[in-house]
């Protein structure tokens, strides 16, 4: 997997000041997408054993709040088998960190994995269960709201990912 860019000190993507990753990759070319460069798998750098340490090390500072994920789309399948094993890592050094993942498919609340099946891997559902709150659904420019808080249009929503696997139904984070 690569990378299009990291933000050390990010206070635009999840609650609280976070490191936000930045995939390359991105399969839904939304229109107006406020990142199309990292639409290139290939864009950006590797993300390699390093670059990862560098994250954990950063993230048990006091001052951040956790961890945003982004793209490019995270759960693209080929992103998904790279950022579980990391976010295997995060959750076990870093447990009191939040996981924030932003992505452009939708999340199937009974199954834990997504509605766009032919996305599902063997990874989907363990990725997603580590994360804390889900940013779902693509961009769509028509529906864009700046009100809105974490999230770009109205069709999107903030997830409240444990209570939702929990109770399977969907609970919002944020409203
Ligand atoms: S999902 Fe995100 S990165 Fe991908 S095209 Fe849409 S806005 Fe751009």
């Amino acid at each position: 997997m690569n990378y299009a860019t990291i933000k050390w000190v990010d206070i635009a993507n999840g609650e609280g000041v976070r490191i936000s990753l930045f995939v390359s990759g991105c399969t839904h070319h939304c229109k107006n997408c406020f990142n199309q460069v990292a639409w290139d798998f290939a864009y950006g750098e590797p993300f390699t054993a390093e670059v990862e340490e560098k994250i954990l090390s950063e993230l048990s500072s006091d001052y951040i709040a956790g961890l945003s994920l982004l793209g490019g789309e995270p759960l693209e399948p080929q992103n998904q088998e790279a950022l579980l094993p990391f976010l295997k890592k995060v959750k076990e050094r870093c447990p009191n960190k939040s996981v924030w993942m932003y992505t452009g498919y939708v999340l199937n609340e009974e199954t834990g994995e997504l509605r766009e099946t032919h996305k599902n891997t063997p990874f989907t559902k363990e990725l997603i269960s580590l994360t804390d709150v889900l940013v779902d659904g693509a961009f769509v420019e028509e529906l864009k709201d700046i009100r809105l808080k974490f999230r770009g249009s109205s069709n999107q929503r903030v997830i409240n990912v444990p209570k939702t696997l929990q109770e399977k139904k969907c609970v919002l984070y944020l409203e």
